[in-house]
C-alpha cells in the first residue's frame, strides 16, 4: 500500500467518496458513510452496519436491497464515531426502530453502543447485535470474545433480507444473532499488510511461513508455520470452522475469503480442496462465495467462513440482493458436488486401423510423442529461465504441457488400434489443445501438418518421415511469418529441414541423417545467441535476449535429438 494512496490522512474518506460516485445506482452519499439510494419501506427496521475502513467490501459495500438499509465508515482499521453513527442512524430510520450489526471490537463497541444509548433517548428503538465469528480469537466457551471478521457479510445479508421481508425489530435482533450464533471463521495469513504510504508493513510474516489464526488488523495470530499444501491448508481452516460443528448440521453457507492481495484464482485452486472435504462428510453447500469480501488492505491471507443453516437462515441467505459486495437474484437449487458436475465434452472415437503395419506405425508415433514428453520434462525449468530472459517464461511449461497432452492422446489412440494417421492427428490436437501461447499453436499446427502425410493403411517409412518434416517446416513458416533470423524456432527448424533436403536416402539411412540435421539444428538454436528477437512476444524486448538462445529454437532442437532413438526402427 505505498503507491497509490495519495494523502495518507484522506485515503478512507477520498475512497469513501469514490465509492458513492461509482455506486450511485445503489447508494446515496451521506458524510461518514452510504444510504440506499432508494429507502426501504415505510415503517421497516433499519439495518445500519459498519466498522472501520481498509476491509472492503466490507462494510460500505453491504448497504442496497436485500442488504443494509445504512453504513456507517471510520477511518483506517478504526470505529466510525458516536455522532457519525447516531446521524446516519437518524437519517436513515424508515419509523420500524434500528438494528445495528458491527464487529465485536472494544472501539465499535464503545462508539456504536453510546449512539444506540443517543438514539434510543430520542425515542428510536435500538439493538445492537456484534458478530463474534473469529474461532481463534477466543474459546468457544467464550464467545463474547470473540472477534467479528468475514462472517459479517453473512450475518449482515441475513440481517437485512430479514427486516426487508417485514420482520419487526424482535424477529429481526433475534435472526440476526442466531445467525452470528451458527457462524464460525478462521484466518491464515501469508504475509501483512502496510497502512497506506507507510513505507513497512504493520507485521510482517517470515518468508515461507503462514500465520493462523490471524485477525484482519494484524492482531497476532495463534500459531506459525511453514507454508503448506493447498490440501493442507484447506484441511487446516476446514478443521478449525468445524469443530464447533452443531451434529444436526447438514446444510451451510459457505465463504472462502480473500484478505486484500490473495488472487481469486489463488482461492479457487483452494476452494477445489475444500469442496473435497464438505463432500466426504455429506455436507450441503448453498449459495457458496469466493472472493475478496473481507480484507485488510494488502494483506496476503484467506479465510473461510461458514453459517449452518436452518430452514430460516437459509430462505435470507437465498434472497435476492443488490449491493455493490453482492449482487444476485433469489438462488434456487443447492450446489451439486464438483465430482458429480458432468462436464460438457464432444465423445472421442479413433478409427481402427485398416492393417497391422498400420497399428504398428500408430504404435510408433505414440513413443515418439512419449520421447517428447519426457524430454521437454527433463528440460522444462532450462526453458522457462530462457523465455523469462525476454518473454514470460512460459515456455518450458508450455512444452511440457503440450507434449505431455500429446503423448496421452496418442497413447489412447494407439491403444485402440488407430493407425499412424489418427494417432499423430490425436497427439496434434491435444498439443494445440493444451500447450498454451506460441509455441503451442506453432507445434499443434507442426504435427497436424505432419499427419496429412500419413494414411491408417501403411507402416511407416523413412520417406514418409522426411517428407512430413518438410511440410511440418512449411506450415510453421506459413502461419508464424517468421524468417531464418528472427530468432524463432524457424532458425532451428530450416536448417534442420534443408539437412534432411540434402541427404541422399540411397547413401545414408534416416538414423545417419537425422543426427546430422539435429547437429545443424542445435547449431541454429545456438547461433540464434547473436541476434535480437524480432518475432513473437520476445520482440518488445529484443535486445535483453542477446546472448541467450531462443527457447523455441532450443526446444526444438532437443526435442528432434530425442527422437533419434526411434530412427533405427524406420526403414
Ligand atoms: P509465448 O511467446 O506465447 O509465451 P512460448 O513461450 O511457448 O509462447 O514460445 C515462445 C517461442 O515461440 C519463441 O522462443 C519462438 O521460438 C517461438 N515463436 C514466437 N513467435 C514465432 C513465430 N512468429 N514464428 C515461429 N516461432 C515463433
Ligand atoms: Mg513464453
Amino acid at each position: 500500500m505505498v503507491d497509490i494512496c495519495g494523502e495518507e490522512d484522506d485515503f478512507a474518506t477520498h475512497g469513501l467518496r469514490a465509492f458513492n460516485h461509482i455506486f450511485q445506482d445503489i447508494v446515496r452519499p451521506v458524510r461518514s458513510g452510504a444510504l440506499r439510494a432508494q429507502p426501504g419501506k415505510e415503517g421497516k427496521v433499519t439495518v445500519l452496519v459498519g466498522g472501520g475502513s481498509g476491509h472492503y467490501p466490507t462494510f460500505c459495500g453491504f448497504v442496497g436491497p436485500g442488504f443494509a438499509d445504512a453504513v456507517v465508515m471510520g477511518g483506517i482499521f478504526a470505529s466510525p464515531s458516536i455522532q457519525a453513527v447516531a446521524t446516519i442512524g437518524r437519517l436513515a430510520h424508515r419509523g420500524g426502530g434500528i438494528v445495528m450489526g458491527f464487529g465485536n471490537y472494544a472501539g465499535d463497541n464503545l462508539n456504536f453502543g453510546i449512539a444506540a444509548e443517543r438514539l434510543r433517548a430520542e425515542g428510536i428503538d435500538t439493538r445492537i447485535v456484534v458478530t463474534t465469528d473469529d474461532v481463534a480469537s477466543a474459546p468457544s466457551d467464550t464467545p463474547e470474545r470473540r472477534r467479528g471478521v468475514a462472517g459479517d457479510i453473512i450475518v449482515f445479508k441475513i440481517m437485512g433480507a430479514a427486516a426487508d421481508e417485514g420482520y419487526d425489530i424482535d424477529a429481526v435482533e433475534a435472526v440476526s444473532r442466531k445467525a452470528n450464533d451458527h457462524t464460525r471463521s478462521f484466518g491464515i495469513a501469508f504475509d501483512g499488510c502496510a497502512l497506506p504510504g507507510a513505507p513497512e508493513k504493520i507485521f510482517t510474516v517470515a518468508e515461507g511461513r503462514m500465520a493462523l489464526g490471524l485477525g484482519i488488523h494484524g492482531e497476532p495470530g495463534i500459531e506459525e508455520r511453514d507454508i503448506a499444501a493447498p490440501a493442507e491448508i484447506a484441511a487446516e481452516l476446514y478443521q478449525r470452522v468445524m469443530a464447533e460443528r452443531p451434529p444436526e448440521a447438514r446444510r451451510l453457507a459457505v465463504l472462502l475469503n480473500g484478505a486484500g492481495a490473495t488472487a481469486t484464482e489463488e482461492l479457487f485452486v483452494l476452494w477445489n480442496e475444500l469442496e473435497v472435504l464438505f463432500e466426504r462428510d455429506g455436507l450441503t453447500l448453498v449459495a457458496p462465495l469466493v472472493g475478496s469480501y473481507a480484507t485488510s488492505l494488502d494483506m496476503y491471507g484467506c479465510s473461510l467462513t461458514i453459517t449452518w443453516l436452518d430452514q430460516e437462515l437459509e430462505r435470507f441467505w437465498r434472497a435476492p440482493v443488490n449491493s455493490p459486495a453482492l449482487c444476485r437474484h433469489a438462488v434456487e437449487g443447492d450446489w451439486v458436488p464438483a465430482s458429480r458436475q458432468s462436464v460438457a465434452e464432444l465423445p472421442v472415437h479413433y478409427e481402427r486401423a485398416e492393417t497391422a503395419d498400420a497399428a504398428r506405425a500408430g504404435q510408433c508415433i505414440a513413443r515418439a510423442m512419449a520421447l517428447l514428453s519426457r524430454t521437454m520434462q527433463e528440460h522444462e525449468a532450462m526453458l522457462g529461465r530462457i523465455d523469462a530472459i525476454a518473454g514470460d517464461g512460459d515456455h518450458g511449461q508450455g512444452m511440457a504441457r503440450g507434449a505431455r497432452a500429446a503423448a496421452r492422446g496418442a497413447r489412447r489412440a494407439a491403444d485402440e488400434g488407430a493407425g499412424a494417421r489418427t494417432v499423430m492427428e490425436a497427439a496434434a490436437d491435444a498439443w494445440g489443445d493444451r500447450a498454451g501461447g506460441t509455441s503451442g499453436a506453432l507445434w499443434g499446427e507442426a504435427l497436424f501438418a505432419f499427419s496429412t502425410l500419413l494414411d491408417d493403411r501403411s507402416s511407416l517409412s523413412a520417406a514418409t518421415v522426411r517428407q512430413g518434416m518438410i511440410k511440418a517446416a512449411r506450415r510453421v513458416r506459413q502461419i508464424g511469418k517468421a524468417e531464418p533470423g528472427d530468432k524463432t524456432l524457424v532458425d532451428a527448424l530450416a536448417p534442420f529441414v534443408s539437412a534432411l533436403e540434402e541427404a541422399r536416402p540411397e547413401a545414408e539411412t534416416i538414423a545417419a541423417s537425422w543426427n546430422k540435421a539435429v547437429a545443424r539444428a542445435h547449431e541454429g538454436a545456438e547461433a540464434t545467441k547473436a541476434f535480437a528477437a524480432r518475432r513473437g512476444r520476445a520482440k518488445t524486448h529484443g535486445n535483453h535476449s542477446l546472448g541467450h538462445p531462443d527457447p523455441g529454437a532450443l526446444s526444438f532442437a532437443l526435442a528432434m535429438e530425442a527422437l533419434a532413438a526411434l530412427m533405427d526402427d524406420l526403414a
